[in-house]
């Protein structure tokens, strides 16, 4: 093989050299933009922008406010918020009258797509393969590979890693995935590319009561007509004991601030492990609006006397699964009773989350890396990465950190905040102020002037007797 060659005019190391371009890596390199001297490059392996494409339904929308776009909520005088977006295709009316907080999510990839496609430091087509630690240089070398096979090696001071997570699939399914019946047991992240045969299936059940899980069953339940004819026959199966919403109040959204991530992380390990899992509505439930829709659906069938051709199950945990005939038979335990029962089926899809793994082009510097005792990165307040003294470069990484900054690390709303902290730190100065202050709720001991009791009530402010709760 060749040596990768250099790019011309890049033989200086750069700033900052962002591996994969999602909406995390995305806002960084937006925020970057303009900032004067500071020299960065994000690259991508895809031809261009897209956001989870095998669930951009139609009629789904983002599950956070607008306001969580690339920027604004570390700098919403950025000409790459979502509002200027709206301004630049000349629909700020249609948006004002639509009065809607949660965009769709067809919108949001456009919106991404609009802002990468304008950002002269972002590159797509081009696969990170490498990243080593350039001695003579001091510096990071990272090779990429555009898909014509060319290879080129470019020089960062730091790096920052935003590769995103890879879908997660339960063991009794992944034999299934390869095998003769490809397309009929997928991940939801595939969803689109097979909605069609899906559709035309006589029953499909769907494994997992996410966000996902929910719309990928609303979305096959829609295929079937008003009087629930035509389209398969919808298994929804629940590992949880109940279908439950997401936690959406606005009390409950502030483990979504800086105050909690920082409260979080100087807890001890097993203190945090502990609060992700109880956390799981705070991520892994189903909007209310989504649940809601399930139930108007199913309600519909009923009209005339009718039955849904769609079964809801709870408490259910998929044990085996083999291809049957035509289709699969599933092996399933209900949690609560602990016995076994059999589905047949001929479709599968695992809306089953996903989850950070390190990346094979690491692997260069894989000793150089200080891992925790579970083989996960060490991350500091920055979103550094712990790393031998011999490396003076710094490495980051967005949306890996969930083990050591909380439930945030995955969500959008924390991404232009948490874009702003790395850009601070591999700029080595305040570009974009931020207040870590920003929660009504104390995480935390107390501090001294919190816990002080307030003194005198005036009378006239005071509540009248029995009005209290
Ligand atoms: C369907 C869906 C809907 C979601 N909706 C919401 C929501 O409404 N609100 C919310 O808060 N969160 C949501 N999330 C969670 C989260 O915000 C998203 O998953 C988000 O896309 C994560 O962004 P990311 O930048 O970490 O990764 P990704 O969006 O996964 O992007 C990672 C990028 O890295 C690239 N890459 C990987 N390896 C390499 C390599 N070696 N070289 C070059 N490029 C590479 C990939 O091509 C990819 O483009 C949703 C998640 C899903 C799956």
């Amino acid at each position: 093989m060749t040596a990768p060659s250099t790019a011309p005019g890049h033989e200086l190391p750069f700033d900052l050299v962002g591996v994969g371009i999602g909406p995390f890596n995305l806002s960084l390199a937006a925020l970057a933009d303009g900032v004067p001297g500071f020299r960065s490059l994000f690259l991508d392996a895809k031809p261009a922008f897209s956001w989870h494409p095998g669930l951009l339904m139609e009629g789904t929308t983002l599950q956070v406010p607008f306001l969580a776009d690339l920027v604004t909520m570390a700098d919403p005088t950025s000409p790459w918020s979502y509002l200027n977006y709206i301004r630049c295709h000349d629909r700020m009316f249609k948006f004002f009258f639509s009065e809607r907080f949660h965009i769709p999510r067809r919108e949001y990839d456009h919106y991404c797509r609009w802002v990468a496609e304008r950002l002269a430091s972002c590159r797509f087509d081009a696969r990170v393969t490498a990243l080593e630690w350039d001695e003579n240089a001091n510096a990071f070398a990272v090779v990429y590979r555009c898909a014509d096979g060319d290879r080129t090696r470019v020089l960062a001071r730091q790096v920052v890693l935003g590769v995103g997570t890879d879908p997660v699939v339960p063991e009794p399914l992944r034999p299934l995935l390869s095998d003769a019946h490809t397309g009929r047991v997928l991940h939801s992240a595939d969803y689109r590319a097979h909605r069609a045969r899906l559709a035309a299936a006589d029953d499909v059940t769907v494994v997992g009561a996410g966000q996902s899980g929910a719309e990928v069953a609303l979305d096959l339940l829609r295929t079937q007509d008003g009087n629930g004819q035509g389209g398969p026959y919808v298994r929804w199966l629940a590992r949880t004991a109940a279908f439950a919403p997401m936690e959406y109040s606005k009390i409950g959204l502030e483990h979504f601030t800086p105050d909690y991530t920082s409260y979080f992380r100087h807890l001890p390990e097993a203190a945090r492990e502990h609060l992700v899992r109880e956390q799981w509505q705070l991520y892994k439930g189903v909007s209310e609006e989504t649940l809601g829709q399930m139930y108007d659906e199913l309600y519909e069938r009923t009209i005339g006397g009718g039955e849904p051709r769609a079964a809801l199950q709870p408490g259910v945990e998929l044990v085996e699964a083999r291809a049957d005939g035509d289709g699969y038979l599933l092996t399933c335990r209900n949690r609560q009773q602990d016995s076994l029962f059999e589905i047949r089926t001929c479709a599968v899809v695992s809306a089953t989350g996903y989850a950070a793994s390190r990346p094979a082009f690491l692997d260069g510097i894989g000793d150089m890396v200080d891992w925790d005792g579970k083989g996960r990165y060490q991350v500091d307040g920055q979103y550094r990465v712990a790393l031998d003294p011999r490396v003076s470069g710094a490495l980051y990484v967005q949306n890996a950190e969930t083990h050591t900054h909380g439930v945030g690390a995955p969500d959008l709303t924390l991404g232009a905040w948490r874009a702003a902290t790395i850009l601070n730190a591999a700029a080595g100065r305040t570009v974009l102020p931020l207040s870590p202050r920003q929660a009504f709720t104390t995480f935390g001991v107390p501090r001294a002037q919190e816990s002080a009791v307030p003194t005198a009530v005036s009378p006239a402010t005071s509540a009248p007797a029995g009005t209290g709760r």
